[in-house]
């Protein structure tokens, strides 16, 4: 044997002995793990006896701990002898070392926290010991050989402690096991989760939910792998789920537990299997989110359910007891599905990011296809359902349009050649046709993007190519949207089943008129099915209704804008031909350029002119204003920022100067684009009607601003650009967190006094918590989260996931984002450090999202065919013989040719549900904080409480159960209000807005 003057070391400190070849491996896998390096590692040919004692050595491993200051050096000898150990330092009797924390090379410092973090990545077990002797706590944990190892900061290196008298004073921490894990407590309900058919970005991040609430919740949930097929599979296929199981889950695309196509549950055999699988892993609810073959399945899992816990009792595979305990399953769904297709929801999961994943692609190859004058044809996805290629086309400026539910007149080839000509001609440099992959003509054949393009090689001699986009988009981690959506419904369908009671019908869980709807499955299924059968028998306007209330109206105004028509049947007749002014105000906002663009257009289709006014109030007022024509705003969809010029200045201090430009101009309808700023610039100049006959003219606001604090609407353009970029934002800091092990970020966000955004974005984000203006920062809140801070980071010392907090600009006068990180890191106990994020301008630039754009395009539409209508209201000229004229008409015959001085001629547009309102400017005064720059209405509260739960804040960890208290949103929706609202009368008074 070598000795250990041989190997250049004096001496070993210590020998342990393991009298089996697995703890001797352990131990030297353990003390490797502290930082000690192998010097020499022997296994001898015959048994050793060792020198001075009677243990016979198999073999032996040699670990250094190499150091800066050669006395704190320290050997360790490990020996793996045969049969029980007589007699060493150690033995089997475990002694106690102490180690000096300074020496441990993975350690960078010397508090106690950085001491466990060398100790948990292999789960070791800690306590932490009052030192009487030190000032400091210390750390023990034993060895795999039970020899108990304290750290010190102090370099008495690997002696055996003098003070035999320490004592642990602390909670005795065990790796944390996936917390919450209530496998011995009684729980309300066993909950199955499965997600099946197509994948789609977002079913992560409603698994989360689903997970985290039910735990919340004090039920248990059960991964079901692999969709159907692990139902029937059953055994490890069905596994409970604990709360850090879906740590990470909100940013990962596709689905983390699976999904599958499956055969058997086509069978009513392999739907009785799964019954009996369900049955005796206990569950009671079924949570399922897929696509419509998903839930047609699931419908008739619920439909045959009584049945086959009938038949299983009957075969002796069940007992009576648990064929009378589940007699019923609750069975609640989610539609996961990129194609938006279900009838009663008007967005499904998935369909956003799938959306931003074709206009990323679109954008790319117009860029190229500009170049060199190509023309692309892009086929997207959407089996039966046009949504994503008309929101795509939308999105992208494209020149035409294929998709199921409105197939073209005959002979559309010549039409479609015709039009896009008619561009080409115009100066545009490209052609885009975007095709469904399930678009038909009217005799039902498909029409396939080779044959669109050979016909426009052929009669253009366009240089054409085609683009298939395929799986590219289900893939990607999820929007913002998808996120939130998944989020909100899988909350709500844990609300669903502790809601139920056994003679509820099995719902699926909706979005209309954004709000979160529950609906009965079995009506939602049938009305998705009527889609299918429409477009078969043709009846290609009932397909359009079963579509969200605004896909025909979108349709409309696509068209409208899509092409330029130098001379077609859209042009107004010279005496309608109106002056419309279109001006940005406030900071920039993702969207307003597409807004401007969509005005434009359609404003040179019918005949109007389009004035651009350049840099807000103060280009106004110098009189900056120029026409636009249709090559001025190409590619202005896709631009994010402004291109007019914006700025935050108010009309009041020069209202002449105002009222002289636009008179002067003879602008007759004003479109102003922006946010708080835009709005009271609008209110002014209406206040000031009286006193400007300029003023009298209809004007309209749009909202546009990142923070989502315009009155009158539920989203403004550019919110939902901002939240994506906080949300991508938050993944990468997160993700530098987590790499850190022990980091906390503290990301500012915008939104000036409205938390909107703060919460959007941390709900999706999922940050710990979030700072908003609505509720400001006190201590009571600063300890209750750096105590659930602190917990964490102890009990996942090693492997912690990085955690963020969003802290809106405003949030609070004292506590400011600085002061937060500060607090946070100063309480930590040493476990944590924390950082500061001011995401700043970041979250006003950028391409706008593909939800902007279409916004814009609607809100730009609609309010031109609003000020259009308002203004010929206002040109009828009176009577010129009658004399005796009121004031206001004299006014209307001798100054502008538009004359409106009513209040609900100045108004602003809002996205209420998937409504486009105009509410009266004046109407929205007594709604308004204007000191505070916010409605006073806000309809996102849900939203915020969710936060807290999903990170856990909220939650009781030791006995489950929410601190914070969610109060279901959901508005429930009886087979007859689906009856009603996709037949004659398309409203529904339950899903009417509280927002003025
Ligand atoms: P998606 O849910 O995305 O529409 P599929 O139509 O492929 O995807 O359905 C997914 C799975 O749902 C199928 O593999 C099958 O197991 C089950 N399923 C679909 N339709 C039915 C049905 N009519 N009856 C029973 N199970 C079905």
């Amino acid at each position: 044997m070598a000795s250990s003057l041989e190997l250049g070391i004096e001496f070993s400190h210590i020998a342990l002995v393991a009298n089996c070849k697995d703890k001797f491996e352990a131990t030297v896998e353990f003390y490797s793990s502290l930082g000690l390096s192998t010097v020499r590692r022997v296994t001898h040919d015959r048994v050793q006896r060792d020198i001075g004692h009677e243990n016979n050595i198999i073999s032996e491993a040699w670990l250094h701990l190499f150091v800066s200051r050669p006395e704190n050096s320290v050997t360790l000898r490990i020996i793996h002898v045969e049969g029980e150990s007589l007699q060493c330092e150690s033995s089997s009797d475990a002694i106690r070392i102490c180690l000096a924390t300074p020496e441990i090379k993975v350690c960078s410092e010397t508090d106690t926290g950085s001491t466990m973090q060398c100790l948990f990545p292999w789960g070791h077990t800690f306590t932490i010991h009052a030192d009487p002797n030190y000032p400091v706590d210390r750390v023990a944990t034993r060895d795999p050989l039970g020899n108990e190892l304290f750290f010190t900061p102090h370099a008495n290196t690997f002696s055996i402690p003098s003070s035999p008298e320490i004592k642990p004073v602390g909670v005795e921490l065990k790796p944390d096991p996936g917390t919450f894990d209530l496998s011995e407590k009684p729980v309300q309900k066993n909950i199955g989760i499965l997600t099946s058919g197509g994948d789609a970005q977002g079913m992560n991040p409603c698994v989360r939910a689903v997970v985290r609430m039910a735990i919340a919740r004090k039920c248990r949930p059960f991964f079901i792998y692999e969709g159907y097929q692990g139902l029937v599979d059953g055994g490890d296929k069905i596994k409970q789920a604990k709360w850090t199981d879906v740590s990470g889950f909100l940013t990962s695309g596709g689905t983390m537990i699976g999904t599958a196509r499956c055969k058997e549950f086509r069978e009513i055999e392999g739907r009785r299997t799964g019954v009996y699988n369900l049955i005796k892993k206990g569950i009671d609810a079924l949570v399922v989110i897929g696509g419509d073959g998903s839930l047609t399945g699931a419908d008739k899992l619920r439909a045959e359910w009584p049945d086959h816990v009938a038949a299983l009792e009957k075969d002796g595979r069940i007992s009576k007891e648990d064929a009378n305990k589940y007699r019923t399953l609750m069975i609640v769904g989610m539609v996961g599905s990129i194609d938006n297709d279900l009838a009663s929801t008007d967005m499904t999961i998935g369909a956003c990011s799938a959306l931003e994943r074709i206009c990323e692609s679109v954008d790319a190859i117009l860029s190229t296809a500009m170049s060199h004058q190509r023309a692309f044809v892009v086929e997207v996805m959407g089996r039966h359902c046009g949504w994503l290629a008309l929101n795509a086309a939308i999105s992208t400026g494209a020149d035409y349009l294929f998709i199921p539910e409105a197939p073209p007149k005959d002979d559309w080839e010549e039409s479609m050649c015709k039009t896009l000509k008619a561009s080409r001609d115009a100066g545009k440099r490209t052609s885009l046709v975007i095709v469904a992959e399930g678009a038909l003509d009217r005799n039902l054949n498909p029409i396939k993007p080779d044959y669109i393009k050979d016909i426009l090689s052929t009669r253009l001699g366009y240089d054409t190519r085609v683009t298939i986009l395929g799986h590219v988009q289900r893939g990607g981690a999820p929007a913002h949207f998808d996120r939130f959506l998944g989020t909100m419904q899988g909350a709500e369908a844990i609300e669903a089943i502790l809601r139920a009671t056994p003679d509820t019908p099995s719902p699926v869980i909706g979005m209309l008129e954004n709000k979160i709807t529950t609906q009965p499955l079995k009506e939602a299924i049938e009305l998705t099915g009527q889609v299918a059968q429409a477009i078969e028998s043709k009846d290609f306007a009932r397909a359009m209704a079963l579509r969200s209330a605004s896909f025909s109206k979108q349709l409309t105004s696509y068209k409208e804008i899509a092409n330029f028509n130098p001379d077609s049947k859209m042009k107004l007749p010279q005496e309608k031909r109106l002056r419309i002014a279109i001006l940005h105000a406030g900071a920039p906002a993702g969207g307003m350029n597409t807004a401007t663009r969509s005005a434009v257009r359609l404003c040179i289709n019918r005949g109007h002119t389009p004035l651009g006014v350049h840099n807000g109030f103060p280009g106004l007022m110098r009189g900056e204003i120029s026409e636009l024509d249709w090559l001025s705003v190409d590619g202005w969809t896709i631009a994010g920022g402004s291109k007019l010029g914006t700025n935050r200045d108010q009309p009041t201090p020069q209202m002449g100067a105002v009222a002289y430009q636009l008179q002067k101009h003879n602008v007759q309808a004003l479109m102003v684009i922006g946010g708080f700023e835009a709005f009271t610039a609008v209110l002014e100049l209406a206040r000031n009607r009286d006193q400007y006959p300029a003023f009298n003219i209809p004007m309209v606001l749009v909202p546009a601003t990142v923070s989502n604090n315009v009155p009158g609407t539920e989203f403004s353009l550019g919110s939902d650009t901002a939240s994506n970029v906080i949300v991508r934002s938050t993944d990468m800091i997160k993700q530098s967190a987590s790499s850190n092990r022990r980091r906390v970020f503290v990301i500012e966000v915008q939104g000036g006094n409205c938390g909107y955004l703060a919460v959007m974005a941390g709900l999706s984000g999922g940050s710990t918590t979030v700072y908003t203006p609505e509720e400001g920062v006190d201590l009571t809140r600063l300890q209750r989260d750096i105590t659930h801070l602190r917990t964490r980071y102890i009990k996942e010392l090693g492997r912690s996931e990085g955690r963020v907090t969003l802290c809106n600009e405003n949030a609070s006068k004292i506590y400011s984002t600085e002061m937060i990180a500060k607090i946070y890191e100063a309480e930590s106990g040493g476990f944590y450090g924390a950082r500061t994020s001011v995401l700043g301008h970041l979250q006003q630039g950028g391409t706008p999202s593909p939800l902007d754009r279409c916004r814009a395009n609607t809100m730009a539409v609609d309010s031109i065919n609003w000020l259009q209508s308002r203004c010929w209201e206002a040109m009828e000229i009176p009577n010129e013989d009658n004399i005796r004229l009121p004031s206001d008409q004299l006014k209307r015959k001798y100054f502008p040719r538009v004359y409106s001085n009513t209040p609900d001629t100045a108004a602003v547009i809002g996205v209420i549900g998937s409504e486009v309102r105009f509410t009266p400017i004046k109407d929205l005064v007594a709604h308004t904080d204007f000191g505070r720059r916010v409605p006073r209405t806000i309809w996102w509260g849900a939203s915020r409480q969710l936060v807290d739960i999903l990170s856990g804040v909220g939650v009781d960890i030791e006995n489950g159960g929410c601190t914070t208290e969610y109060k279901s949103c959901a508005i429930d929706l009886t087979a007859d209000d689906l009856m009603r609202l996709y037949g004659q009368h398309r409203r529904l008074s339950k899903l009417d807005v509280n927002i003025p």
